[in-house]
């Protein structure tokens, strides 16, 4: 990335508010929930325990991207609009995917903070789409992505005028196979070396096993991490999509009391 003039290389704070949340300030942002919107049912449960828990940013999607093209995509507009409804209820803010350029009005009309996923970290007219918003987007590292790649991408959506842009670290292909990805931690002081953006890990796909969700959590935050991006399930075992890494509330409740004595450590509030 040397010598070269990039948007992403200006090192002036970037603080982006959502709803109650300040992503990139001194609270660690969390953003909860299932992997998809599943039901109106599954939705609201999930989402009031995760209110209760303190939780700002509800995580669901309703366009999903899938290795195979039987499995369960995803519930489209009707997703969102649950996730509209269940927004309004409980005050959360929203987080969702998008995956097509001509879907992107669609769902910055019901999203507060748009997901690019880990497939479409390339999707160039896409990300051009998505700069045109002004509306923050999470930018997830590609599967096979190196830093300077990433870095590119999220170039493309600022150099379109939109400077709200969120890192997420969620793992890469290695030839690792115990974990479904491999986390790669050190891209965090990296990469906030390198830019002035918020910065955010996903635990859940970067592993794969719920088990491992807690520990790459507090490394994470531990490592400098402005934010988490967790996959919780009122049911994990009734869970149409990546439920083998999806937490109950529960565990996703001793997680966070568990992370707060790491956060404090280093500086941060939960
Ligand atoms: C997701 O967050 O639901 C998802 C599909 O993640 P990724 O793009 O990181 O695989
Ligand atoms: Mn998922």
């Amino acid at each position: 990335m040397e010598g070269l003039k990039l948007i992403t290389a200006i090192k002036s704070k970037t603080i982006i508010n959502v709803g109650e949340a300040a992503i990139g300030g001194d609270e660690i942002a969390i953003m909860a929930g299932p992997c998809a919107v599943e039901s109106r049912e599954q939705l609201f449960t999930t989402a009031f325990a995760l209110k209760e828990l303190g939780v700002k940013i509800l995580r669901g999607g309703a366009y999903k991207p899938r290795t195979s093209p039987y499995s369960f995509s995803g519930l489209g507009e009707a997703g969102l609009e649950l996730l509209q409804e269940v927004s309004r209820a409980t005050g959360m803010a929203i987080i969702t995917e998008v995956m097509d350029p001509n879907e992107v009005g669609v769902v910055a009309e019901y999203a507060d903070i748009l997901q690019i996923g880990s497939r479409n970290m390339q999707n160039f007219p896409l990300l051009q789409a998505v700069g045109k918003l002004n509306k923050p987007v999470v930018l997830k590292r590609g599967l096979a992505a190196t830093i300077a790649e990433w870095l590119f991408a999220a170039e493309y959506i600022l150099a379109g005028g939109n400077g709200q842009v969120i890192l997420c670290e969620r793992g890469i292909r290695t030839f690792e196979t115990y974990t479904r990805n491999t986390v790669d931690l050190s891209a965090v002081p990296i990469v906030k070396s390198l830019t002035n953006l918020p910065v955010i890990v996903d635990p859940s796909h970067a592993t794969g096993l719920k088990e491992l969700v807690a520990p790459v959590s507090k490394g994470a935050v531990a490592m400098g991490a402005d934010g988490l991006l967790i996959e919780v399930h009122s049911q994990p075992e009734e869970a149409l999509c990546d439920g083998e890494q999806s937490l109950t509330p529960a565990e996703f409740a001793k997680l966070k009391a568990e992370l707060s004595p790491i956060c404090l450590a280093v500086g941060r509030k939960l």
